[in-house]
């Protein structure tokens, strides 16, 4: 029955509440039949981590929207990305990283019926968006499942996004997921 309810409905992976309040405020107040993913093994350590969910899920449950928290697999996200651990950010442990929960949180929402799947890995201005898309394509491309990009930059989407983050007052981290910034 639940896979039934999704046939609409875009699953939206986010990789923390800063990143996507602004496009979850956006679409909710459009009306916008959506749910949210948290898959992120990319990010250490783990009370990091557990504080970005929280954090996410806090955001989520304001615009009374659904969070689904998947599987924290830290060691297949290490194995995956082996030997590129000295890459910088928006290299090609990067390209790894945003092709592994894409495609995880693809072949989620094949089983459950969605519609689409879209993200925000490439909201911040330390992403390289055209670097996200591709990781997206290919694993749209591979699992089936179709991926919808969503404006999370221009159209004022940025500056909303800061005076959420302050009204809000969002736990916003200063480094990515898997290392601090250098
Ligand atoms: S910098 Fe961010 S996107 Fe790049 S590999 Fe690390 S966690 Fe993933």
């Amino acid at each position: 029955m639940k896979e039934q309810t999704k046939q609409n409905s875009i699953l939206l992976l986010s990789c923390c509440a800063p990143c996507s309040c602004a496009v979850i405020e956006k679409l909710a107040q459009e009306g916008t039949d959506f749910d949210v993913a948290f898959y992120n093994p990319n990010i250490r350590p783990l009370a990091e981590y557990r504080k970005r969910c929280d954090e996410n899920k806090r955001v989520c449950e304001l615009y009374h929207i659904p969070f689904i928290e998947l599987e924290y697999d830290n060691e297949r996200w290490c194995r995956l990305t082996q030997g590129l651990e000295n890459e910088p950010e928006r290299g090609a442990r990067c390209s790894i990283c945003f092709y592994m929960r894409l495609k995880r949180v693809m072949q989620y929402a094949l089983k459950k019926g969605y519609r689409s799947v879209a993200s925000v890995l490439g909201v911040s201005r330390y992403k390289n968006l055209a670097q996200v898309n591709r990781a997206a394509y290919q694993a749209a491309q591979e699992t089936g499942m179709s991926y919808t990009e969503i404006e999370g930059r221009k159209g004022g989407m940025q500056e909303r996004r800061q005076q959420l983050i302050k009204n809000l007052n969002l736990y916003a981290q200063n480094y990515c997921g898997c290392k601090p910034r250098e």
